[in-house]
Order: structure tokens, then sequence, then C-alpha cells
């Protein structure tokens, strides 16, 4: 096993339960400790010890297409798979459940979590696994009649081979993570793909067809197929569903509300789910109003693509722009790609990070923009102009990592930020 992080060691722990022998190696020495104390031997895996194992496990983090180690593996012809993998041999020895897994460029958490939530408040009983929250190895499993809910980045579905999913979801093909698959988008849509080729003849595809990677995928299906689309949504349904505002939640929710009638579900229990649904922490999450002036904090969204449908969600009213937005941060590209539709609703931009010269050549006369370098200027620059009624926006478009460790860290401290000015969490 190569990787030791929280998903290696579940692994580790399922595995010296089954009785398999297992030989692991992290660079890190806490994560090799964790490893030992969880029943791994430790050991640098070279060619002599791949050699006597039937398989190796990568955690998803160890790029499969260029570390050596995988390349040993499959030059040598042994299996290379993942904690999912794991799950799905488990499948057989569980209670009778059922699983859905969802995957796609955008949306996978929303989804996820929206799945999750609705048949959990329909009283059925869901485990939440994959991409989000604990690994699904560590969970207990649920009792019969349960459904696992699994979020399935591609490089999950990489290292998986048998994984049936009776429900197999997926929101929307854009290029993002092409570095992992040497820039080669069909590779990358490809490997979205194997999650319904992997299905049973009786399973159910849902498949938001939006996009025409989404399309192409969907004319190949040749088990039960549904397709959906945003534009499925009545806005006047959609008005009734807080924490799923904008055009991107539209088609979370259209394919949720599919795969939850694939599932048996009756609508008012998926109605009522919808308008109770939560949403997730750094996603268009709502974090204080103050005098009028709403705060959201939109940190996941890492580029241009997730940003946009945040700028779609607040249009202008009487003629007047109301988003003051602020971007930046370690950008992928040089542009805003689809944000540039969305600039008739920005009456300030604030730029941070990076990005900033980039950002603010490819806004151009779009939209006023000013430089502020950091959170805390952007939004004291944002907060003096920003009228009631108005929107600040943290959607950066980018990733945090030039001036926070993650995109959590960065929603967090504008959390803190709106906070100190009088904002509580979520409410005025
Ligand atoms: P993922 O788990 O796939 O990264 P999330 O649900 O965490 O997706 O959302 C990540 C970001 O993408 C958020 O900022 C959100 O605004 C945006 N987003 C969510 N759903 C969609 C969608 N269906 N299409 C495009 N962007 C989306």
């Amino acid at each position: 096993m190569l990787g030791l992080a929280r998903t290696g060691i579940a692994s580790v722990v399922a595995l010296v339960a089954a009785g398999a022998k297992i030989t692991g190696w992290d660079d890190r020495g806490d994560a090799r400790d964790a490893a030992a104390a969880a029943g791994a031997s430790i050991a640098p895996i070279d060619a002599a010890l791949l050699a006597e194992c039937d398989a190796l496990l990568l955690s998803p983090g160890v790029p499969l297409d260029q570390h050596p180690v995988a390349q040993m593996a499959r030059t040598m012809g042994k299996r290379i798979i993942g904690d999912i993998e794991l799950f799905a041999l488990a499948r057989a020895h569980l209670p009778a459940h059922r699983v859905v897994a969802i995957t796609g460029t955008n949306g996978k958490s929303t989804t996820t979590a929206l799945i999750h939530h609705i048949l959990m408040t329909a009283g059925i009983e869901a485990q939440l696994g994959g991409n989000i929250g604990l690994p699904i190895l560590s969970r207990a499993p649920l009792a019969a009649g349960g459904v696992y809910v699994l979020e399935l980045s591609s490089y999950q579905i990489d290292l998986t081979h048998s994984f049936a999913a009776d429900v197999a979801v997926l929101t929307n093909i854009t290029p993002d993570h092409l570095d992992r698959y040497g820039g080669d988008f069909h590779a990358y849509a490809a490997s979205k793909e194997r999650l319904f080729t992997m299905q049973h003849s009786d399973a159910v595809a849902v498949i938001a067809c939006d996009d025409d990677p989404c399309r192409q995928i969907a004319s190949r299906i040749n088990h039960r197929l549904i397709r959906v689309s945003a534009g499925d949504i009545r806005l006047d349904d959609q008005r009734h569903w807080p924490a799923l505002q904008g055009p991107h939640n539209a088609q979370n929710a259209a394919v949720a509300i599919a795969a939850l009638r694939a599932l048996g579900l009756d609508e008012a229990a998926i109605m009522a789910g919808l308008a109770s649904y939560p949403g997730l922490p750094h996603r268009m999450e709502l974090v204080g109003e103050v005098a009028g002036v709403r705060y959201y904090n939109d940190s996941k969204a890492t580029n241009p693509d997730s940003s946009a449908p945040a700028l779609a969600a607040w249009p202008p009213v009487g003629g007047k722009p109301r988003i003051h937005w602020i971007l930046g941060g370690r950008a992928k590209g040089k542009d805003i790609g689809p944000c540039a539709d969305w600039l008739g609703h920005v009456a300030h931009a604030w730029l941070i990070g990076e990005a900033a010269g980039d950002f603010a050549r490819a806004i151009g006369d779009g939209a006023p923009h000013s430089h502020a370098g950091d959170l805390a200027r952007a939004l004291a620059g944002a907060r003096a102009l920003a009228r009631a009624g108005d929107i600040i926006l943290l959607s950066p478009a980018a990733a945090s990592f030039d001036q926070f460790r993650d995109f959590e860290a960065r929603g967090d401290a504008f959390r803190a930020l709106v906070k100190e000015i009088g904002g509580q969490d979520g409410q005025s």
C-alpha cells in the first residue's frame, strides 16, 4: 500500500481485520507509525516486494500515471486498486444494500450530500463516503435496506475495477485536473465513463446532458439511462430550496431528484428534503448579513467554471449589479473562462493573490475592479461600496495555496473576518 493518510489507514485496518497481510509506505514518518500501529508492516515498496503481492493499493492522492511504484506495478502486471475497490469486494458480505455513486467535474460533493440528506430525512438509513467525509472503510456497515452514497473523483474511479453502482450519477464534465491525465481531456472523460461501464445491466445511469462530453457518454449507455438537464428544474420550485440557488444547483438538484426517484422515493419526500437541505460549508455558504448586505463564502470555487454559477445566481435588481466579487489566488490559467459571461452581475471585483494581474486583464472593461492584495483588504473595500440588498461574494476562481493552506482555511478566514464586522453565522 502506498500512501498512508486517513484513507490508507482505514484500508489497513479493514484488510488486517479481514486477515490480509499488508506492507505499506508513506514518505511521512507519522503516517508510517500510524499504519504500523494499525497492523501493517512498514517497508519501502520495491520490485522484490511487489513480486510477492497480489495487488498494489494506492491512495487516491498518489498520481497513478506518474509515480514510479505505480509504473513498476503496471509493468509487472499487478492489479492497482484503491479503497473503493476494497469496498466493492466487501459488498458481497454486507447486509442487502444499494449504492449510489456520484462523479463529475463540479457539483459532486453538493449532489452527494444532497442525496444523502434526502434519504435520511425520508427515513432511509444512508452512509456518506468516498471523496467526502470519512473513508468508507472506516464507517460501520449499514443494516439491511441501507444506501451507501459515494462521491468519486476520477482518481478513485481509476483505482477500481469491479465497482458496480446500482445508481451512477454524472453531473458535468469540463476541463480540470488535466495534469493527472497528461493534459488529455478524452482520458479524463473516459475515466469518468468507467463508472458506467462497470455497472450491471439492471442498474441505472443518471446523466446531466448539459455538456457535450456528458451527452456523448449518455449516447453509449446500454442499460437504463435517465437523461436530465439543469433546465428541467422550474425556478418556482427552486425558490423553495434556500441552499440550492443558481443554475449549477439546478443541475445538482436535477440529477439528485432522478437518482432518488430511481431508488423509489416519492415526490413529497424528495421535495421536503430539497427544501430542508442545509448546504455544505464553503460552497455559496451564507456566512453573515450586516446592514442588509449578505456575505457568501464560496471558497471551494477553485476554478472559473465553479465561480461562474455563483456569479449567475444573483442578477441585477432595478438594472443595478449587486455582486461585490472577491477573486484570485493561484490560478490554473490566465483567463476567467465562463465568468466573463456574468460580469454584468458584478458591481465591483476585488483582486487578491498571485492571479490578480491576469484576472484584472481578463475582466478588462467588463466590470469595475481594484487590486486588494489580500482577503482583509478586499473585504474592507467591498464593505465600503456595498449597499443594502448587495452580495459580498468570495468565489476566487483559483486555488488558495499562494496565501492559505487550502480552500477550507481561506473560507474559514473569510468567515472569521465577517464575524468580526458583526455578521453572525448564517443570519442577520
Ligand atoms: P465538487 O465536489 O465536484 O468539487 P462541489 O459540490 O463541492 O463540487 O462544488 C464545488 C464548486 O463548484 C462550488 O464552488 C460550486 O459553486 C460549484 N458547483 C457546484 N455544482 C456545480 C455544477 N453542477 N456545475 C458547475 N459548478 C458547480
